[in-house]
């Protein structure tokens, strides 16, 4: 199952040309979630070739301008477009209040059900499941609520070794198989055994998006052994004071939060526009988790196997 992330923009609060706020594609399956919406998120969904309509939910982690400002654009286009099914909508207290408002002021009758639920980064945990993915909010902190998101892909079946399988076996057989049931007959004689039949299924993958944040290492036990991380850093540790002072990461904090976590791979991004150069941010990175890569815009990640690899870029 494609499990893949597309950065669509990963900028800071102040506009840089070639650079977009922040906002990420999660695809599972046949799923998308978006993850962040800053400005021209819904330009970037289509250079990406989304089709907006396969949307179901959108995760804002808070309501600094640079995540949330183009909520309001993509909603009313999706209304535009004449969508009826149910959206999803999760972020910090406010924007429950802020959006029916611009919407009141705009005269915007939204053609679908759009369903809000708070997020609170004082309570973590599991917040919204669907047929592929569980997701969770975890703690960060920032100058105003903020939560990062953590999705989980569901334990899958085990495979089938169809070569292995008589052709008489029946259907509901074969199920109980799946589900990792060795298959008795009615007075409990052993038909199939299930290892004999089956292989494990693939282990279930975790991405978890943290941005905006603090230094904050009580993070670390939330996000352990997922296998990709992306995880803000806004400075470089020369301006450590400023991070701390502003309530941002450095590069060495990021990675030193993936190295705590043991994770799989670290992204880094939301750079201060004072760094056209990503490379030292990179380095900085690198010399604590040698496993990080920059989460430059346009780019693929498939989170399908490790080591994780880029897989396209459509910038
Ligand atoms: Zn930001
Ligand atoms: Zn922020």
């Amino acid at each position: 199952m494609t499990f893949q992330v597309t950065i669509l923009g990963s900028g800071s609060a102040f506009p840089v040309m070639g650079s977009h706020p922040s906002s990420q594609l999660l695809t599972v399956g046949n799923e998308h979630f978006l993850i962040d919406c800053g400005e021209g998120t819904q330009y970037r969904l289509l250079e990406a070739h989304v089709r907006l309509g396969r949307l179901s939910s959108i995760f804002i982690t808070h309501l600094h301008g640079d995540h949330y400002f183009g909520l309001f654009g993509l909603l009313n286009t999706l209304s535009l477009g004449g969508r009826t099914k149910d959206l999803y909508l999760f972020g910090p207290r406010g924007l429950g209040e802020i959006l029916p408002e611009v919407f009141r002021q705009s005269g915007t009758q939204l053609t679908y059900p759009l369903h809000f639920q708070e997020t609170d980064p004082d309570r973590p945990g599991p917040l919204w499941s669907t047929a592929n993915v569980t997701v969770e909010t975890l703690p960060l902190r920032h100058r105003v609520p903020c939560t990062g998101f953590l999705f989980r892909e569901r334990k899958r079946l085990r495979s089938i070794q169809k070569d292995k399988l008589p052709d008489t076996i029946h259907y509901e057989h074969i199920r109980l198989l799946k589900e990792g049931q060795d298959v008795l007959d009615e007075r409990g004689t052993l038909l199939y055994k299930n290892e004999d039949y089956t292989l494990p299924p693939p282990r279930p993958r975790a991405y978890a998006y943290c941005s905006d944040t603090l230094y904050w290492p009580e993070l670390v036990p939330y996000i352990r052994g997922v296998d990709a991380l992306y995880h803000e850093a806004t400075f470089l540790t020369d301006l450590s004071e400023l991070a701390e002072k502003t309530f941002h990461s450095t590069a060495w904090q990021a990675a030193t939060i993936a190295r705590d976590a043991g994770v799989g791979q670290l992204l880094i991004g939301h750079l201060s526009s004072r760094y056209p150069d990503p490379q030292p941010s990179l380095a900085e990175a690198q010399a604590i988790f040698p496993n990080t890569v920059m989460a430059v815009e346009g780019q693929v990640f498939d989170i399908a196997n490790l080591p994780h690899t880029l897989v396209s870029d459509n910038k």
